[in-house]
C-alpha cells in the first residue's frame, strides 16, 4: 500500500523518459529552455533599460506611475540579473549537448530569481496598495515558458511560496488580506505546477509520437527498397524466361516457335498494308557428313556461326532469323520483295563461304556452303502461311539438287522459276 502511495507521489513529480529517446529528447528540450530563457532575458534587460533611461529623463519622478512603486533599484536589479543570465545563456548554447547540466542549472537560477524577485515586489506592494498580482503573474509565466519535470519546478515553488507566506504578515498589517493572499498565492501555485507538469508530459508524448511515425516510415522505407530489389529481380528473372522461351539454346537466334509467331504477325501485318512478304530457308549443305567426320562439336560451332553470319546479313529492325530445326534456318523478310530477298540470299551464301572455320579448312579445300530457297508474296485471302513457307520449302529442295545454290519459287506455282543458281559445286568430304 505504502509503495503504492510512493509510486503514485513518484508519478506525480516524475514524469518517465523511454531510454532510448532520453537523451535526444533531453537535448531538445534544453535547446527549447536556452532559447526562451534567451528570449525572456533579453526582454528583461530591454524592459528594465527603457524605465530605467525614463526615470534618469523625468530624474526619478514619473509622470504618470505613482512615485511609491517605482523604485531604481528594483529595476538594476532585475536587468542585472537578466543580463546575467542572458550571458550564461549565450556562452552554454555554444554546444548544448555538452552543456546540459549548465543549461538546466541557469534554467533553475533564472525561475528562483524570477520568483523571487516577484514574490518581493508583491511584498513591497503590500505597503502600499496589497497586491499580489505581480508575484502570482510570474507563477504562471514560468509554469509556461520553461520546460522542468515537476521534481524541478514544485520544490522551487514550494520554497519561494514559504518564503512568503512568512514574510507576508510583516508587510501587511490586515491579517484578513494576510490569509487571502496566502490562499490565493497557493492556489495559484498549484495550479502553475500543474500545468508546467501538463507541458512536460505533453512534449514527451508528442516526442515520442514523432520517432514512432519517424521508425515506422523507416521500417516502410526499407520494406519499400526490399520490395523494390526484389521486384528488380523478377523483373530480370521474367526477361530471362521470355528470353529462353523465344530463344534457341544453341545458336543464341529465335526459336521455331518466335518464328510462328513472328510469321503470323508480319503476315497480318503486309496484308493490311499491301506489302510484300518474304521467306529465305537455309539449310547447310552435307552438314551431316560435316558432324560425322569432324564430331558434333564442330557441327555446333558450324551451326552457331553460320547463325551469326544470318543476323549479319539480315539486319533489318524487322527482320527474324530463326532456327527452323536442325541444320534448317528460316529468315522472314517483312516489306521485302523477291529482288531483296534474292539479294539477302546472295548476301548470305557469300558470307557462310567466307567463314572461317580452322578445324574444317585446315582439312577441305572448299568451305563450309548453304543451300537457299526463297519464295515472296504480298499476302492477300488468296494465299496463306503454309504456302508461303511449302515454296520456300519446295526452292529450298531444289536448291539441294545442286547445292550451294539458291533457288526461289513463287506463290503462283506457274511462276516458278530457278533465279539464281551459282556454279560453286559443293565440297566434298
Ligand atoms: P544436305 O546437304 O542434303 O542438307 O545434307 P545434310 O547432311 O546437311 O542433310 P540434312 O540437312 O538432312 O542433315 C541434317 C543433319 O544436321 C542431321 C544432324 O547430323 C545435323 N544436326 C541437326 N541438328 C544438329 C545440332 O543441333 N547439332 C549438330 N552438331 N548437328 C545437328
Ligand atoms: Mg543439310
Amino acid at each position: 500500500m505504502i509503495s503504492r502511495i510512493l509510486i503514485f507521489i513518484k508519478n506525480i513529480f516524475f514524469i518517465p523518459l523511454a531510454e532510448k529517446y532520453r537523451k535526444e529528447l533531453t537535448i531538445k528540450i534544453n535547446r527549447t529552455n536556452a532559447a526562451n530563457l534567451s528570449i525572456i532575458s533579453r526582454t528583461f534587460i530591454i524592459l528594465q533599460l527603457i524605465t530605467i533611461a525614463f526615470l534618469i529623463i523625468n530624474q526619478g519622478k514619473p509622470l504618470f506611475i505613482p512615485s511609491n512603486i517605482i523604485s531604481f533599484e528594483r529595476y538594476v536589479v532585475l536587468g542585472f540579473g537578466a543580463l546575467v543570465i542572458f550571458l550564461l545563456i549565450t556562452k552554454l548554447e555554444k554546444d548544448i549537448p555538452k552543456n546540459g547540466t549548465g543549461i538546466v542549472a541557469a534554467g533553475i537560477i533564472f525561475i528562483v530569481f524570477v520568483l523571487a524577485w516577484c514574490a518581493a515586489i508583491s511584498l513591497l506592494d503590500q505597503v502600499s496598495y496589497g497586491q499580489i498580482i505581480v508575484y502570482v503573474a510570474a507563477m504562471i509565466s514560468i509554469a509556461v515558458v520553461p520546460i522542468f519535470q515537476p521534481y524541478i519546478i514544485f520544490p522551487i515553488y514550494v520554497a519561494v511560496q514559504s518564503v512568503f507566506i512568512l514574510l507576508i504578515p510583516m508587510f501587511q498589517p490586515s491579517p484578513d488580506i494576510v490569509s487571502g493572499d496566502i490562499i490565493y498565492s497557493t492556489m495559484v501555485m498549484i495550479l502553475a505546477v500543474v500545468i508546467s507538469r501538463m507541458r512536460y508530459q505533453n512534449w514527451v508524448k508528442v516526442f515520442e509520437n514523432e520517432k514512432n511515425i519517424e521508425e515506422k516510415n523507416d521500417e516502410l522505407e526499407k520494406v519499400n527498397t526490399e520490395f523494390g530489389k526484389i521486384n528488380e529481380k523478377l523483373k530480370k528473372a521474367n526477361e530471362k524466361l521470355k528470353h529462353l522461351s523465344q530463344r534457341d539454346g544453341l545458336t543464341n537466334i529465335f526459336n521455331r516457335s518466335m518464328f510462328d509467331k513472328t510469321m503470323n504477325l508480319e503476315w497480318n501485318k503486309c496484308q493490311r498494308h499491301q506489302l510484300p512478304l518474304s521467306l529465305v530457308m537455309i539449310d547447310i549443305d552435307l552438314f551431316k557428313k560435316l558432324n560425322d567426320n569432324f564430331g558434333h562439336q564442330i557441327g555446333d560451332y558450324c551451326l552457331k556461326q553460320v547463325a551469326d553470319v544470318l543476323v549479319f546479313c539480315a539486319n533489318r529492325s524487322a527482320d527474324v532469323v530463326s532456327r527452323y530445326g536442325g541444320d534448317e534456318f528460316a529468315v522472314i523478310l517483312p516489306q521485302t520483295n523477291k529482288e531483296g530477298a534474292l539479294t539477302i540470299a546472295k548476301r548470305l551464301q557469300e558470307n557462310v563461304s567466307e567463314l572461317n572455320i580452322p578445324e574444317i579448312d585446315s582439312q577441305l579445300s572448299q568451305s563450309l556452303t548453304i543451300s537457299v530457297g526463297v519464295s515472296s508474296v504480298v499476302p492477300s485471302e488468296n494465299s496463306s502461311i503454309e504456302e508461303l513457307i511449302k515454296n520456300a520449302d519446295q526452292a529450298l529442295y531444289e536448291a539441294k539438287k545442286t547445292r550451294n545454290d539458291i533457288q526461289f519459287q513463287s506463290i503462283d506455282k506457274h511462276l516458278n522459276s530457278v533465279l539464281v543458281t551459282d556454279d560453286l559445286n559443293s565440297y566434298s568430304l
